[in-house]
């Protein structure tokens, strides 16, 4: 089965006795990756942009051509592509950079009920520190956003929207295009979040017609520690530097420095060069490999788990039962009477791993009044005798826990 020949790509899928549920959080990582990110420390370890010898030559031609797959696979110009620690890192360096040049005191910011932390909390700090407005678009009881919302919190104050383009704790999946279309006729900048839907769609920022774009590479099979943040140079160029320091500048004198060209004006300090360069193959893992076929088992397997988590008994659906079929592959839930810590470290005796907690996203558990919760995350590497196991393991738990 062509499921299994993908498995046997990933080294730690052969442990058998591992069933990994927590896609959401990272996903494993296919040998190809790891050869490459070994290669780089084995053959040719090195600092880019600066060394003459062949080494370094050859570390700056890895780390330049994964920027390059990146941007093809963006469908956006190489020096558009900066590389971050991840999806946080983008963001806030979005907060820090677009505050000097876009954003004045009274202008106001929108983000959702449904952000992670990490497109929340920096544009909290933001907020605080330069006397700007933060608005919450709300998420209906079904956890989804509803467009008219969008357009109600819109005044000629506004100038940013920052949005998850898939939840990590709903599945949901927001119409970004619309949100898109919407800033854009109110002359409003765009950021999608795209640390969950990286791996599930192919994303092109020039149909999207987004002004800036970030994901984690360790999202997409990629190492963790890169990521990137997609920008339009018209922006990036006009938006000051978020670090100082080495590689970033044309000139220093004692008394003032100048800025290196895109991408590097970006990307202070020695870069993480290895997992850079790790996230150029994983991109093109991906893409060979994320096809329509692929997509469809992975709906598929979302429905078949749904399916047994409603044969379970005291199931709660969080945050109620939505059976539509546009959503990520991630399905959060608790067990009546039953802490979800509880569940998730006795699934984890079994080999089972799902994550229980607040998940990065407390405004959604505070606004449906729970305090913590299971989430179920597929990849298409994960297989319906997993999804038996589990169903069966968590029944089992359950019984016990009763
Ligand atoms: N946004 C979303 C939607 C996420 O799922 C995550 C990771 N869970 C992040 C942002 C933050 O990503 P990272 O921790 O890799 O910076």
């Amino acid at each position: 089965m062509e499921i299994n020949n993908i498995r046997k790509d990933f080294p730690i899928l052969k442990n058998d006795s591992l069933v990994y549920f927590d896609n959401a959080s990272t996903t494993q990582k296919p040998t190809q990756v790891i050869t490459k990110i070994t290669n780089y420390y084995n053959n040719y370890n090195s600092n880019i942009h600066r060394g003459s010898y062949e080494i370094a030559e050859k570390a700056t031609l890895e780390y330049e051509n994964s920027r390059i797959e990146i941007s093809k696979f963006l469908n956006c110009q190489s020096k558009e592509i900066i590389f971050t620690k991840g999806t946080t890192e983008s963001i806030n360096l979005l907060a820090y950079s677009l505050s000097d040049t876009f954003l004045k005191k009274g202008d106001e910011i929108i983000i959702s009920e449904m952000e992670h932390h990490s497109n929340i909390v920096p544009w909290q700090i933001l907020s605080e520190k330069y006397k700007l407005k933060l608005k919450y678009i709300p998420i209906s009881k079904k956890g989804n956003l509803k467009l008219e919302n969008i357009t109600n919190l819109i005044t000629d104050k506004t100038k940013l929207i920052s949005i998850t383009h898939m939840s990590n704790l709903l599945g949901e999946i927001n119409p970004i295009e619309d949100i898109i279309s919407i800033a854009k006729n109110n002359n409003i900048l765009t950021i999608i979040d795209a640390a969950q839907s990286i791996s599930h769609d192919i994303i092109d920022v020039q149909k999207l017609q987004c002004d800036f774009l970030v994901f984690s590479g360790h999202k997409i099979f990629g190492p963790t520690g890169v990521g990137v943040l997609y920008g339009k140079i018209n922006l990036l160029d006009k938006m000051s530097p978020f670090l100082g320091g080495g590689h970033m500048i044309k000139n220093v004198t004692m008394e003032k420095s100048e800025w290196g060209e895109l991408p590097f004006k970006f990307e202070a300090g020695t870069p993480n060069i290895a997992q850079a360069i790790g996230l150029g193959e994983a991109i093109k893992y991906f893409k060979n490999n994320y096809n329509e076929k692929n997509k469809r088992y992975l709906k598929e397997l979302r429905g078949y788990l749904l399916e047994k988590l409603l044969q379970i008994q005291n199931i709660e659906l969080f945050p109620e039962l939505n059976y539509q079929n546009n959503k990520g592959p991630i399905i959060a839930f608790n067990i009546k009477n039953i802490h979800a810590f509880d569940i998730s470290k006795l699934l984890s005796t079994r080999g089972i791993c799902i994550r229980s907690g607040h998940h990065c996203a407390l405004p959604i558990l505070n606004k449906f009044k729970v305090n913590s919760v299971n989430r179920a995350s597929l990849y298409y590497y994960n297989t319906k005798e997993e999804v038996d196991y589990f169903h069966d393991s968590l029944k089992e738990i359950i019984k016990k826990l009763s």
